[in-house]
């Protein structure tokens, strides 16, 4: 499908060794490595072009600002989106929700309107909507998921009532992997006039996504995961609905005309852009996007896909292994919890021969209330990771099996 070899290479940081072991990273859900071209991109800003841009009538100004609006131009490519205006930079996936939440809220969502929530969600696509609905007088109506880790479309129709504004979902769980009919789910809202948002935090540096395709009124993700760097992230809104929005905060860049008695506002995106933005990271992100476009998100979704099935597989011979999010649909995740042990216990073993997993509720608490349990141990796989590494996970989790026996 691709040379893993050449794609290990592009990553410095996996050639380290973790107390003398090679380093098994299996914390790709939480945050993604950076490739030599990413890291180089944020050097060469650095180091020939830095300045504050928009403002500038110098040189250095000039090319920060245009690539910056480059990299805006990239993100809406790869999101399909119309404009590019309709591109708003955040801090990240969190940012990009806060933002959605407070001002569509402050606008749209008025006493005794209803949002719903999947139970699905990252705490950073409940908590804002709480948040709002604390704010404005609304309720938060919940969205169970089955058993499997799946929401079910029969389950959220009785659910949208003439009160709903607004429907918070993500494209993909980040603690059980499930992929969500998300195209389905914008269509039912969009019925009953329903506005949608999507987190795809987990699901654009596996799935590649086409907000037109999709119909979604409000699509967010965060650079770090998708192999750019922290402190960036995206909101693709409907520009009917970004130009009816307040602004999300008050500043520099944000306004058109200010004076005492009154500001104006800048035309979008820099209506919601308020103070420096994260230029820097903007344009390194959008290398990031370059990158995995270059190797095509189906490839790598099919790669994953071969080392999930890989994994599943091999672990399910663990005696006393139980699975969190058995979906049908699903990226690379597993969430597992070995009989008797605690999540820490096993998490903290790993570790120890250098395999990196993720443990606890993963900003998920509603999820692991659903199951009863206080958390889960979490492997999530990128496309620089092999079978040879889920074989050292195998043989890593037997060991604590006895260890804990
Ligand atoms: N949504 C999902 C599904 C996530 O997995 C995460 C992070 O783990 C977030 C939102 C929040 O992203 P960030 O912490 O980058 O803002």
């Amino acid at each position: 499908m691709f040379d893993i070899d050449a794609i290990r290479n592009d990553f410095p940081i996996l050639r380290q060794k973790i107390y003398n072991k090679p380093l098994i990273y299996f914390d790709n859900a939480a945050t993604t490595q950076k490739p030599q071209c990413v890291i180089d991109k944020l050097v060469e800003v650095y180091t020939t072009y830095n300045a504050n841009i928009h403002r500038g009538v110098h040189y250095l100004s000039n090319k920060a600002t245009d690539e910056t609006e480059k990299a805006r131009k990239v993100v809406q490519l790869f999101l399909h989106a119309p404009y590019s205006h309709e591109i708003i930079f955040t801090r990240g996936a969190t940012e990009a929700i806060n933002l959605v939440a407070q001002s569509f809220g402050e606008k749209f969502i008025h006493r005794g309107d209803e949002i719903i929530v999947s139970e699905m969600e990252h705490h950073s696509n409940l908590v804002p909507w709480q948040l709002v609905a604390e704010r404005q007088g609304a309720r938060i109506v919940k969205w169970p998921f089955n058993q499997n880790g799946e929401l079910e479309i029969s389950v959220l129709k009785p659910l949208i009532t003439e009160k709903t504004r607004l429907i918070a979902v993500n494209h993909v769980s980040n603690s059980l992997g499930t992929i969500n009919p998300v195209k389905e789910i914008i269509d039912l809202a969009h019925q009953h006039e329903v506005a949608v948002l999507v987190d795809g935090a987990q699901a654009v540096q596996h799935i590649k996504v086409d907000v037109q395709q999709l119909g979604c009124d409000f699509y967010v993700f965060s650079g770090h995961k998708i192999y750019g760097p922290t402190g960036i992230g995206v909101v693709y809104g409907k520009e009917k609905w970004l130009n009816g929005m307040p602004p999300y905060q008050g500043g520099g860049e944000m306004i058109e005309n200010v004076s005492f008695e009154k500001t104006t506002f800048n035309q979008l995106p820099f209506k919601f852009e308020a103070g420096t933005p994260n230029y820097a990271d903007t344009i390194a992100m959008a290398e990031a996007i370059k990158y995995v476009s270059a190797i095509g998100l189906e490839n790598i979704a099919a790669y994953e896909k071969e080392l999930l099935n890989y994994a599943e597989e091999k672990l399910r011979s663990l005696p006393g292994i139980e699975f969190y999010g058995t979906a049908h649909e699903k990226t690379s995740v597993i969430s597992f919890n070995l009989h008797g042990a605690h999540p820490f216990d096993v998490g903290t073993l790993l570790d120890k021969m250098g395999i990196a997993v993720r443990t606890g509720t993963h900003c998920t608490e509603p999820v692991m209330q659903h199951f009863g349990i206080p958390g889960t141990v979490r492997a999530s796989f990128a496309f620089y990771n092999t079978k040879k590494e889920v074989d050292g996970l195998y043989l890593g989790l037997q060991k604590v099996v006895q260890m804990l026996a």
